[in-house]
């Protein structure tokens, strides 16, 4: 079998997820998603002028031969409706939020106030209009589209929402994805290690990244090397999800059951590819009913790569996200990073970090094997070594950033 290209693989599999069908999500289960329609602001923000501090709303004409003594009508909180009309030689006590009375214009901080008795107090600086007073619709006017379609939801943009009580929000819908573990060696969860057997790493990890990337996991268990358990989990998957990944039995194993089943599901709708990079070479991708279905690798290590090159931009993409890839950057060698040459793009597990004078740089993570799965937990970056005899020491090269460079100090 020929191999494919990274890009050309990633294309593939890019051309065959559709964008999922919106849904109205609360706020409160919103953050990451997408929007898929502008959200227009159903209201000013603030809603109203209202005090910045705490202090006297005062008419600022009155003030300018400060010090001035004004008589006190009263006091007006956040949360009242501030209706006490301040008059000429008049100003109300007032409290940050607190909506600015009729006829005061602007605020005088308490701090540069004196009390006298229950009924007056000293302004000690002239006032200008406009002083410490926030205007209706300094922030946000009526109408106005506050965020647009296609934006993946932070934490600052559920806050705008909230504020113009924009509650539930549009979004593309979160994809519900499946993960089987398939292999005859996976012993049963807390059951002790028989003789050629081994715990289920892949599934656990893959259900972590699928949450990490703000898709719904849905844990389709393990089964053995089995035609009919295959078929049966896959079906099950199927009809509870909008994707599944699947990791073992992909290679060309005796026992890789995994092609038999998927071949005949998507009536022969799947690519078996040999990817050239390493690790993670082999991959299947096809769709079943419209369904993506990854065949991620093995090996631990493999199917984590294979989930970040593939199927983490194909499901961001599916959420309607703007940005589907990791971030990239160029980094400094600390050290050589040897390979040999084979045809393939490597990608090291490597420990990025920024020099005290802002330089990323690199340093292997340890054994690059692809059942390391520790070399991998040590990184936070994956760096792309060309095909060649990869970098030395002070030469750089491009990495993929699986995590905050500042996550992890040498
Ligand atoms: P396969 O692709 O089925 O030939 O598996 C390749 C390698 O990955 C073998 O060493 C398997 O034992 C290992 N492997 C397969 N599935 C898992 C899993 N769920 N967790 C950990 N290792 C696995
Ligand atoms: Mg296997």
């Amino acid at each position: 079998m020929a191999a494919v290209s990274l890009e050309e693989a990633r294309r593939l599999v890019l051309e065959g997820c559709r964008p999922l069908p919106f849904a109205r999500e609360r706020l409160g289960a919103a953050v990451g998603l997408a929007t898929s329609e502008p959200v227009m602001a159903a209201n000013a923000v603030p809603p109203f002028d209202n005090t910045a501090m705490d202090g006297y709303a005062v008419r600022a004409a009155d003030t300018s031969s400060a010090p001035v003594t004004l008589e006190v009508i009263g006091t007006i909180a956040a949360g009242d409706t501030g209706d006490l009309a301040v008059g000429p030689g008049q100003a109300a006590r007032i409290m940050t939020g607190a909506p600015i009375p009729p006829g005061a214009d602007a605020v005088v901080m308490v701090e540069r106030t004196r009390r006298q008795g229950d009924d007056k107090v000293v302004v000690e600086v002239a006032a200008t209009p406009g002083d410490h007073v926030r205007r209706t619709g300094d922030d946000i006017r009526p109408g106005q589209e506050v965020v647009p379609a296609g934006t993946t939801l932070t934490a600052a943009h559920i806050g705008v929402l909230a504020s113009v009580g924009a509650d539930p929000v549009a979004v593309t819908r979160r994809a519900t994805v499946g993960v089987l573990s398939t292999g005859d060696e996976l012993a049963p969860p807390g059951a002790p290690l028989k003789r050629g057997q081994i715990r289920d790493s892949n599934r656990p990890t893959l259900l972590a990244l699928l949450e990490q990337a703000g898709c719904r996991p849905v844990d389709l268990g393990a089964v053995g090397d089995d035609e009919a358990a295959i078929t049966h989990a896959l079906e099950q998957g199927l009809s509870a999800c909008d994707a599944l990944l699947t990791s073992g039995g992909v290679s060309v194993g005796d026992f890789d059951y995994v092609k038999v089943v998927l071949d005949r599901l998507s009536g022969g709708g799947m690519r078996w590819m040999q990817v050239a990079i390493r690790p993670a070479k082999p991959l299947a991708f096809g769709t079943v009913g419209a369904k993506p279905v990854f065949g991620l690798p093995g090996n631990p290590v493999s199917s984590v790569v294979s989930f970040e090159l593939f199927a983490r931009p194909a499901l961001r993409q599916m959420m309607g996200h703007p940005h589907i890839d990791r971030p990239r950057a160029t980094a400094v060698a600390e050290e050589d990073l040897r390979r040999s040459p084979d045809g393939k793009l490597h990608l090291v597990r490597v420990v990025a970090s920024f020099t005290p004078d802002g330089t990323l740089r690199i340093r292997s993570a340890g054994g690059q094997g692809s059942h390391i799965l520790t070399g991998l937990a040590a990184a936070n970056a994956l760096a792309l070594l060309p095909d060649g005899p990869g970098v030395s020491a002070g030469e750089k090269t491009d990495i993929v950033l699986l995590a905050d460079p500042l996550s992890l100090r040498p």
